[in-house]
């Protein structure tokens, strides 16, 4: 599989798209960026190109990890006692499903308002407040001890995250979040603001693909029901109003953020993704554009069978 040429092939799309400008400090990204890490965990080969060492804010590949993380410390029951498991046909912030039906819970955890509660359920534990547990859960389960806080991001987002806002005292009011909506806001906005790589994403993606076993060391970092959970919802909401789409064309579950980050788990493969430019529904578009074409030459669609 030659990465370079698929690269160059795939970078023709990035102007059909545009970097996240809701975000000041995101609208800053040069979009003419594009990256890719793919670690084979079968025979334990990593093949990298373009800008796959470069950092970017994770933004919502995060949920995959708050995720997790919840279900690990507080068990699947509660999880699914918050939030749903449910498709969106809606934009990523939206929570159209409570205001029709009278839910009390979001759709699924990787919309905002689902975010927002999964982050809420992680509290303060051993003088580490939620966001210092995150930042070393993700540092661990990326493989990646760099990983930071970006403060101008975390700024910005909490500056500019009036729409998230509203979503939490919404949450707060109809009593689906655990926390106080300024505190679940905090961790929210900065776990967004966590710098990755696309190597950092596909030792995530690697994780998921090996049952929750880190492919590097043998540990196992979270159950495998945990990760067969994590995978099921990147398949079927992991690209939001498009995830039938990709789900379609590719086959392989995924999550993206709008920072231009997509992480990938498809079998013996984890995959890292980077290019700022999304299409309407926020996701990556040379990303999921290279992802497809990576899909199509390794034979990474769960559905060929
Ligand atoms: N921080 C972003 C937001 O809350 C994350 C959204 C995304 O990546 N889709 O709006």
């Amino acid at each position: 599989m030659n990465l370079e040429e698929a690269i160059q092939n795939s970078w023709r799309r990035i102007d059909e798209g545009q970097v996240a400008t809701y975000i000041p400090a995101l609208a800053d990204v040069d979009p003419y960026q594009l990256g890719v890490y793919l670690f084979n965990i079968k025979d334990n080969k990593r093949v990298c190109a373009g800008a796959a060492q470069t950092r970017f804010a994770i933004e919502s590949v995060s949920k995959v990890i708050s995720l997790l993380y919840a279900i690990e410390h507080l068990g699947l029951t509660t999880v699914n006692q918050r939030v749903g498991t449910r498709q969106t046909g809606f934009a990523f912030n939206t929570i159209l499903n409570m205001e029709i039906t009278r839910e009390t819970k979001p759709l699924n955890p990787f919309v905002n308002s689902g975010a927002i509660v999964i982050s809420s359920l992680i509290t303060e534990e051993n003088g580490q407040s939620p966001v210092d547990q995150l930042l070393a859960f993700t540092r661990k389960i990326c493989h990646d001890p760099q990983v930071s806080l970006n403060e101008e991001i975390y700024q910005s987002e909490a500056r500019t995250g009036d729409m998230n806002r509203s979503l939490a005292y919404y949450l707060k009011a109809k009593g689906t979040l655990t926390r106080s909506a300024t505190s679940s806001l905090e961790t929210y906005f900065k776990q967004c603001s966590f710098m990755v790589t696309c190597e950092s994403l596909a030792n995530l993606g690697a994780v998921l693909a090996n049952d929750g076993v880190a492919p590097w060391d043998g540990e196992r970092i979270v159950s495998s029901a945990a990760a067969t959970y994590a995978k099921s919802v990147m398949m079927t909401t992991g690209l939001y109003t498009e995830s039938g789409t990709y789900s379609v064309r590719i086959g392989v579950p995924t999550k993206s953020g709008v920072g231009g980050g997509l992480v990938a788990a498809a079998p013996n493969y984890g995959i890292g993704i980077f290019s700022p430019a999304l299409d309407q529904a926020g996701n990556s578009i040379a990303g999921l554009d290279l992802l497809e074409r990576l899909s199509q030459q390794l034979h990474l669609d769960i559905f060929k069978y």
